[in-house]
């Protein structure tokens, strides 16, 4: 090993986190999802932390190196569950922080009040900070179909490597204090780690800029695909995934039915009670769908107080049933919440021999509903095939 000097090398790593803690909320703002909070928390805890260490090895007689050095160790430690939370809600797997923190209060707590034997505070405190290094690990590298692979590797692996250095520098300090008597000390372990945390910060702060921008793009996509006042899908979506279920249920000969939804005067609602009433309207319709469909089925907004719902597997019978639990419904809570009854027309066609593509279904449907409107509103009416 070169005669590498640790004392500089965690000076500079100190200063390093600094940058990083500082620049990932101004590249990032605060405008950020809260899997990016707790990373840009996390880079900020590990700042503080490294500044109280190096501060307590560099003026032990100005400051209590003892309260120093166990708020720094608080402070380390707390940086690595929040990065464990960035990484669980990344990675949409959210468990429970407490064990984590708990083992961060009783490693400060400890490492305080055993701060007068130096292989019990070392052992105690890398030991843990080892253990949540794993837990690190183990939240980037599990399965996680919804995220990118590569970010977690690059985490994970940092963070695997880190552990082991860190576990080492703990059995030295606690069993072997002859070759590891202080912090800074020239062991080549402790080289080694000092190397490795300064690698280990650069790419995991490159895997939390990738993350984010991930987070980023799917946010992108997910808004290119819903309706912004309901939260159902965009018309261009739900066409999209209607045509290929249409084109799956033509292939197995399955049923599948097709309900057009207009409420009724819908006009007089907006004129009357004013935009934003006829926004709380729809919106309370769009969660009845969300409430009421299946998971196979697809609800949509097709326009401006239209929807269609797509209903897999089901034939004309029970898709009738649901427009009647639906209309139910929609009479009770909007009573309740709007303080009217609001009501809707409906057209219902259901899969036949001459619906080639989903156009012809959509025609067969909204023919329906124009009769159930001019059949006098709030009702159902049932397409020829
Ligand atoms: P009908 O019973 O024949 O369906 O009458 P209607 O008044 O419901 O139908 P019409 O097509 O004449 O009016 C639809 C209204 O829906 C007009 C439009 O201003 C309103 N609308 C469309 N999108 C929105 C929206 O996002 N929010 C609100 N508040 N109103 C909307
Ligand atoms: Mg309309
Ligand atoms: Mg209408």
């Amino acid at each position: 090993m070169p005669p590498l000097d640790v004392r500089t090398l965690m000076m500079m790593f100190t200063v390093n986190v600094f940058a990083v803690a500082l620049a990932l909320p101004a590249i990032m703002g605060w405008r950020i999802g809260p899997a990016a909070r707790q990373a840009v928390l996390s880079t900020g805890l590990q700042a503080l932390g490294w500044f109280g260490l190096v501060l307590s090895t560099l003026w032990r007689d100005l400051w209590p190196d003892q309260l120093l050095s166990t708020l720094a160790m608080a402070g380390i430690s707390a940086g690595l569950v929040t990065l464990w939370r960035a990484l669980a809600l990344w990675t949409g797997r959210e468990g429970r922080a407490w064990p984590l923190w708990t083992l961060t209060g009783l490693m400060t707590l400890g490492y305080g009040l055993g701060f007068d034997s130096y292989p019990w505070r070392v052992g105690l405190a890398n030991g843990v900070l080892g253990l949540q290094m794993l837990a690190v690990t183990h939240a980037a590298l599990r399965h996680s179909p919804q995220t990118g692979w590569r970010w977690r590797a690059l985490i994970g692996s940092c963070m695997a490597a880190m552990a082991v250095a860190t576990f080492w520098r703990g059995v030295l300090g606690a069993f072997f204090t002859a070759s590891y008597p202080y912090l800074t000390a020239p062991h080549p372990v402790n080289q080694a780690a000092a190397v490795l945390s300064h690698v280990t910060l650069l790419l995991s702060t490159v895997g939390i800029l990738m993350a984010y921008r991930e987070e980023a793009e799917r946010q992108l996509r997910e808004q290119a695909i819903t309706d912004g006042l309901t939260g159902l899908l965009n018309r261009r979506a739900w066409t999209e995934r209607a045509e290929a279920l249409l084109s799956d249920a033509r292939r197995y000969g399955q049923p599948l039915a097709l309900l057009m939804i207009d409420i009724d005067h819908f006009k007089r609602v907006n004129d009357e009670r004013g935009h934003a009433c006829g926004d709380q309207a729809l919106q309370l319709l769009s969660r009845m769908l969300r409430e009421e469909l299946r998971s196979g089925d697809l609800a949509g907004r097709y326009g401006g107080e239209e929807f269609c719902l797509l209903l897999t597997h089901t034939r004309e019978g029970p898709a009738l049933s649901l427009d009647q639990r639906l209309r139910q419904c929609l009479r009770l809570q909007s009573e309740q919440e709007l303080g009217f009854v609001l009501e809707y027309s409906a057209g219902l066609a259901s899969l036949g021999q001459g619906d080639i593509t989903l156009d012809d279904l959509l025609r067969r449907a909204d023919g329906a509903l124009y009769e159930a409107k001019r059949a006098g509103r709030a009702q159902v009416v049932l397409a020829a095939r």
